[in-house]
């Protein structure tokens, strides 16, 4: 089995906001995403499609192809479009990412031929994607930053150990990073609002519980939550996910990279390694 992607882009205006609810509710719910006359963003769709090779051409499918195919569909349906007032299903179906995606999903996978569709990754923005695998539930990933210096040390080795395995990351004072952190949160988006999660609340969640207590700050000296811990990138997204754990009911899994280079991910599930 081989799998291919394909971007395509598009510009839409939405609003979220149930009519029957008054003002008040609206903007309680939706924050500034209610404002009655719209906002827009540039979408990036990628769409992974999956097949077998046919050896004669090389090929499993063209990607020419799948661009006529969801391009034909987000330039007839979406492009350009306020959602809310020009798409007969975002009439009455609040157009957040998550139900997008799920939207685009039912309406691209019937269509494909000579592959299947595998994965649609739909970016409202550098810091929001929704995505939909072949299992039912979409996820949607949340970006954040923070800065912070470490020293990467282990209590369980020597100095000398220490110094041979971790290099100039030993450095007694510390050295920092721009650390992006990723929250994945799953599950159905609710039929009244469209949302797997909250925006809002997630953002204070992760803004009181991670980001004031780790940004700009020493995390060996400065955070108790490293104390005996050695604070490596795979450390920092295990401690992240056990402190957001029991605040998100529906967290999935969280994402951290280090730099731009170097990224950590983890399930909430541990394998100890001896
Ligand atoms: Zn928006
Ligand atoms: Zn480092």
């Amino acid at each position: 089995m081989l799998y291919l992607s394909r971007r395509i882009d598009f510009s839409a205006m939405h609003s979220y906001r149930i009519p029957e609810w008054s003002e008040e509710k609206n903007k309680q719910v939706f924050g500034l995403c209610s404002n009655i006359n719209g906002h827009g963003h540039d979408y990036k769709l990628e769409v992974m499609v999956k097949g077998n090779l046919n050896h004669n051409s090389g090929i499993v499918v063209n990607t020419v192809d799948i661009k006529q195919l969801v391009g034909g569909i987000v330039e007839k349906e979406l492009d350009g479009k306020f959602l809310n007032k020009e798409h007969q299903y975002f009439i009455s179906h609040i157009p957040t990412t998550e139900t997008i995606v799920g939207y685009l999903w039912d309406a691209i996978a019937p269509q494909l031929k000579d592959c299947t569709l595998h994965r649609l990754r739909l970016h409202e923005n550098p810091y929001l994607f929704a995505e939909k695998g072949e299992e039912k539930m979409v996820t949607l990933s949340r970006k954040y930053h923070f800065s912070s210096a470490h020293r990467l040390h282990s209590d369980q080795l020597s100095d000398e150990e220490n110094l041979t395995l971790f290099g100039k990351c030993n450095n007694p004072n510390g050295h920092g990073h721009n650390y992006y952190l990723e929250v994945f949160v799953k599950g159905d988006p609710d039929k009244v609002t469209g949302m797997i999660v909250d925006l809002g609340e997630l953002d204070e969640i992760v803004d009181n519980i991670v980001l004031k207590k780790f940004d700009h700050k020493h995390l060996n000296l400065d955070t108790t939550e490293f104390n005996g811990l050695n604070p490596t990138s795979e450390v920092m997204a295990k401690v992240i996910y056990d402190m957001l754990a029991p605040h998100i009911s529906n967290l999935y899994k969280i994402g951290l990279w280090e730099t731009e280079k170097n990224y950590f991910e983890y399930l909430g599930t541990e394998e100890v390694s001896v």
